[in-house]
């Protein structure tokens, strides 16, 4: 930036931009141990059906307990991690590890229905030669069958997508794997577009959610919603809504008539066990 200025014109460091791209570069160079050492773990957030309000699986959200920082989110070391390269290690223990906890979750729960997982994909798994091998083998390795995972795209990822990177979806896609299209809305997708993609699901972003927190909410955005729900389903895809914080926001979005929400409202993310207590509750309550 400094150079921009032209000349021989120097700016003065900006101190708080120097200590945040020293963090990144320190983030980015201790990533490769971290994943060695075992310092990710995983929160899940349940998935509840609108219609009868049951826990019908969990998003599995990863986090770093890093040694000096504490609990980092996602949002500060995956897009490092994407542009090193190390999110398709770090990617693939993410699925391993959600998957055999799905496993878990089945094994503890056979009369509450088949509990699913989702996991997130970003851009540079999917275009990893990898992706559909390591997945069959982790889903053969574990026995989960198929169609209790649901793979989360985002809708930036696969804009102006080719054949190329559509097939190892479809491929998953036909052995029976959910494909979601993450943060619905946010991009700039031809809806029309849609039809080509091999998705079944799709999760529309928080920011349509958050246009309902006021009451009454924006009849613009209920339009809206309405309109991306019968387009969905008219393309047989279901949709699930994130960011829900509130009994009203769950109410409207089921009369909206989406299928299946996520947020705040129904819990924050937690540890494995706690999902399992929900969907217990659930089953039994
Ligand atoms: P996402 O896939 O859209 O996940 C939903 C995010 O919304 C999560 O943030 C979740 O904690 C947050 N959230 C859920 N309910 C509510 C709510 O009611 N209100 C509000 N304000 N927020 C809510 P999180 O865990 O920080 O994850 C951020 C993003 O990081 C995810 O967005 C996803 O894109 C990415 N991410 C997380 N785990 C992974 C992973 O294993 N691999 C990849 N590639 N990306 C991941
Ligand atoms: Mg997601
Ligand atoms: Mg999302
Ligand atoms: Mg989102």
């Amino acid at each position: 930036r400094a150079k921009s200025a032209g000349g021989n014109r120097y700016e003065l460091a900006d101190p708080e931009a120097d200590a945040r791209a020293i963090t990144r570069h320190g983030l980015t160079t201790a990533l490769p141990a971290a994943l060695d050492r075992g310092e990710f773990f995983i929160e899940y957030q349940p998935l509840v059906h609108l219609g009868d309000g049951s826990v019908r699986g969990a998003e599995a959200l990863v986090r770093w307990l890093h040694p000096q920082h504490g609990v980092l989110g996602p949002d500060r070391f995956i897009p490092l991690a994407e542009h090193t390269g190390l999110i398709v290690p770090l990617g693939r223990w993410v699925l391993e590890e959600s998957v055999r906890q799905a496993c878990v979750w089945q094994d503890r729960h056979e009369d509450a229905g088949p509990l699913r997982i989702n996991v997130n994909l970003s851009p540079k798994q999917l275009t990893h030669p990898g992706l559909v091998s390591d997945t069959v083998d982790i889903l053969e390795r574990s026995g989960l069958e198929p169609g209790a995972l649901c793979l989360e795209v985002t809708e930036s990822a696969l804009i102006g997508a080719d054949d190329d990177l559509l097939k190892p979806l479809r491929r998953l896609s036909e052995m029976g794997v959910d494909i979601a299209l993450d943060d619905f809305g946010t991009g700039y997708s031809n809806l029309a577009n849609l039809r080509r993609l091999p998705v079944n699901v799709l999760k529309l972003d928080r920011s349509f959610t958050q246009g309902m927190q006021q009451f009454p909410a924006d009849p613009v955005d209920l339009k809206i919603v309405e309109g991306i729900v019968s387009l969905a389903h008219s393309l047989d895809l279901a949709v699930t809504v994130e960011g829900v914080e509130t009994g009203a926001q769950a109410e409207q979005l089921r009369e909206l008539g989406c299928d299946t929400a996520q947020g705040w409202y129904y819990a924050r993310p937690g540890p494995p066990d706690r999902l399992h207590e929900l969907a217990l509750a659930d089953a039994t309550g």
